[in-house]
């Protein structure tokens, strides 16, 4: 490398040793317990620093897969890994899923009897254990910080860390008492998980625990198996309908915002025959527990709830969340429509407005919240109902909500990509007649009554105004009365109007009164008569229905007989996969997703079994081409979106050309340290030629090298080239490799 004495480029072997044997390790075991083939973006990062015991922060939408990030590495490290969880209810169903996995792990919360605490205490006292999950209160307790101090604890993991920040959307003070752990448990490394995004509550994150130069490792927030469609409410309950209809048997949220909306909408689909119940605030503790497990146990279908259902709920087969009202925020929106398709398999997010739930949230929020708050949930309040006005990519305006860019041009899952609206042909004219309206009524009407005119209701209100002899009465007569309605929030979106007082009367604004002077610009859609399909990648391909529902049958019996829920024992990919490949060998069955060593041995003979017999009644082939045998992942995935607070300053200094010396200077930090991050650099930037590091030669003899020895490992690089050029050279050029392939 330039610029580098001899002595410092040849770093010692272990460093890379770690790496590459926890790198290893880590798919081993992800292979072995769970029976997945790869790590998911970041997931190997993630998992690294905790190898590694550095100190990170890992921001992964829901689905994401943060869980494995700790639980990996606690199953590969030696001692006991503590994971702190805000939830009791979580902590059971992921002690019940390791124990499926063949995992060693348990808890301590209130719901534990002394005897049961007493069980799990001999247990970590003899090494037993390898996942304790706690709750914050207990964990910061002086006896529990004794006790395992004594306990040989590899690392700390915080589970829904935004918590710790009241700049989160759900603070809560006992996440606070944590800022005593970093000095509590100097040895061991703290690694904080979150859905929540905002720079904001990372900063506080890392600042509240005391992380010590933690690493940042941001994800992607695109889902891309989550198909978004925003209607325009116009018949609430059959729009639901349509929705539950295209997913028969699966399992689905409704959300409202009212428990009054909540209790109606459940009981009109318990009456029109579905499978569901309510869940809300207002409900008794015993109920709303009852309702809740009936739906993760897969004894309902749907769940009708408010906000209050949700936090906690770790179930990956929910299929579709409705809206039947507007969220409050795109964030609400992006955390409770990510409920949906946790497993990855194809989902739907529908979201069902109308301009009412903007005063309906006006109204809450005004209600409940103090002055200094207020002003950030209206904005936040606007940005959703421009959301969901707006003709821009769902996906995209997601992301972008985020700080990030979508990269596809069309994204293929959402209701603006796929077409579902035709553009209107002048809307400049449709525009100019409801604005014209609006200033004719004077400004004194809402959205409802403006539809009415411009329609040409007989309305005795407009008749008793005489807003029938207005030039603009029933100009629009022509149109559906949600098209025209979808035309008024869709100006409302744009702000060309805006609401106004209690009554939310229609006014113009300035950029309003452009328009009506044709001085500005503005797109109007109206829906397609026929948009009802979801077109996501068929993940049914291949699948045979019915044995499918036999298995989910199977699997049903086995949770009930178990008392966990039946996600626990298999998801809806593995069942899928049962279905589609058929395999009747333990060999074959082994390659199907999500089954390891663990459920294979419990299961497999069950599975093969019935899978044995159904083919054979019903004349089905079976072995089928399974899913392709385990492969190893590509030396490093790429990271998607990966950011680091610490790494941006060094990323920027070499986005600046500086050498690995003067990068060192200037963040006066050591060489190693510097040239360790230049990999990441190489990654992110998708560099691909090396030379500005190291010299043409070395790279030439690497590559001729690697065309010998393969580069799935270093060291028989490094040991070819008797070790004269550097661990980090090597894993510069290989960097680069990898991004010429990609392209
Ligand atoms: P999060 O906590 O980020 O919301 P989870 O940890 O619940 O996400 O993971 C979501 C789903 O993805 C789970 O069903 C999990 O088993 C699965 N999953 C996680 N990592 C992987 C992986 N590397 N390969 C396949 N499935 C995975
Ligand atoms: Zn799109």
């Amino acid at each position: 490398m330039a610029k580098r004495s001899k002595k410092e480029s040849v770093i010692p072997d272990s460093p890379t040793a770690v790496f590459e044997s926890s790198s290893d390790k880590l798919l081993n075991a992800i292979q072995k317990y769970w029976g997945y083939n790869s790590f998911r973006p970041l997931q190997q990062s993630a998992m690294l620093a905790a190898m590694e015991s550095r100190d990170s922060l890992t921001v992964l939408p829901t689905g994401g897969g943060k869980s494995l990030c700790y639980q990996a590495p606690a199953v590969c490290r030696d001692g006991l890994a503590i994971v702190v969880s805000p939830l009791i209810a979580l902590m059971k169903d992921q002690v019940d899923s390791l124990t499926a996995c063949g995992i060693p792990a348990a808890f301590i919360n209130s719901t534990l009897s002394v005897d049961e605490r007493k069980l799990v205490a001999d247990r970590i006292r003899n090494g037993e254990l390898k996942l304790l999950f706690a709750a914050p209160e207990r964990l910061v307790q002086n006896r529990t910080i004794d006790f395992l101090e004594t306990c040989n604890v590899s690392f700390i993991a915080i589970d829904e860390a935004h918590c710790i920040s009241n700049w989160g959307h759900d603070f809560r003070p006992e996440y606070r008492q944590m800022g005593i752990l970093r000095s509590a448990f100097p040895n061991a490394s703290i690694h904080a998980f979150t859905a929540t995004a905002t720079q904001r509550v990372r900063e506080d994150i890392v600042l509240q625990l005391g992380l010590k130069e933690a690493e940042v490792l941001v994800g992607n927030f695109d889902r891309p198996n989550l198909f978004y469609r925003v209607e325009r409410r116009h018949d609430a309950l059959s729009q639901i309908k349509a929705v539950i209809d295209r997913h028969p048997n699966e399992s689905g949220v409704v959300y409202c915002i009212s428990r009054a909306s909540v209790e109606e909408t459940a009981n009109s689909l318990k009456s029109l025959g579905y499978k569901a119940l309510a869940y809300h605030a207002g409900m008794d503790g015993e109920q709303r527990k009852t309702h809740q497990d009936a739906f993760i146990d897969d004894k309902i279908d749907i769940i009708v709830a408010t906000v209050a259902f949700g936090m906690g709920i770790d179930k990956s087969n929910v299929r579709y969340v409705v809206h039947a009202e507007m969220p409050r925020s795109i964030e609400a929106y992006q955390q409770e429509s990510g409920r949906a398709g946790r497993d990855g398999l194809e989902a739907e997010c529908c979201l069902i407005y109308s301009g009412r739930d903007t005063n309906t949230w006006e109204f809450l929020i005004n209600q409940s919240e103090n002055d200094d708050n207020r002003q950030a949930s209206l904005t936040a309040l606007s940005k959703m109902e421009a959301f969901c006005g707006s003709a821009i990519c769902r996906h995209q305006q997601l992301v972008r909500h985020f700080g990030q860019q979508l990269e596809k041009d069309n994204c293929g899952a959402c209701d603006v990509c796929l077409d579902e609206f035709d553009k209107v042909q002048d809307p400049l004219i449709v525009a100019q007649k409801i604005l014209s309206s609006v200033y004719r009524q004077e400004q004194r009407f809402g959205a409802e009554y403006t539809a009415q005119v411009l329609r040409g209701s007989k309305n005795k209100k407009i008749l008793f105004n005489k807003h029938d002899k207005l030039s603009t009465y029933g100009l629009l007569k022509n149109e559906a009365d949600r098209v025209v309605r979808g035309w008024i929030d869709q100006l409302l979106a744009q702000g060309f109007l805006k609401r106004h007082g209690e009554h939310s009367v229609l006014v113009i604004t300035e950029e309003g009164a452009a328009l009506l002077k044709g001085n500005a610009s503005v797109i109007l859609t109206r829906p397609k008569s026929s948009s009802a399909a979801v077109s996501l990648e068929d993940k049914w391909e291949g699948v045979h229905r019915e044995l499918f529902e036999e298995l989910r049958q199977m699997r049903m019996k086995i949770s009930t007989e178990r008392n966990v829920p039946p996600y626990v024992i298999f998801g809806d990919m593995t069942l899928r996969e049962l279905a589609r490949y058929r395999p009747t060998t333990m060999a074959t069955l082994t390659k199907v997703y999500g089954i390891g060593q663990q459920k294979k041995d419990e299961f497999g003979k069950q599975l093969i079994q019935l899978i044995k017999q159904y083919s054979a009644e019903n004349d089905l082939q079976t072995n089928l081409q399974a899913a392709p045998a385990k492969p190893a992942p590509p030396s490093r995935p790429r990271p998607v979106a990966q950011i680091s607070v610490a790494t941006g300053r060094i990323f920027e200094l070499f986005d600046e050309g500086l050498s690995l010396d003067e990068v060192a200077l200037q963040t006066e930090r050591a060489i190693s340290t510097v040239t360790s991050y230049l990999e990441k650099y190489v990654v992110a930037r998708r560099i691909d030629s090396a030379t500005q590091w190291v010299s043409a030669r070395n790279i030439k003899l690497v590559e001729q090298t690697i065309a010998e020895v393969g580069r799935e490992r270093l060291k028989p690089i490094y040991d070819a080239l008797e070790q004269s050029v550097s661990y980090e050279d090597i894993r510069v050029i290989i960097a680069c490799l990898v991004n010429r392939e990609l392209g």
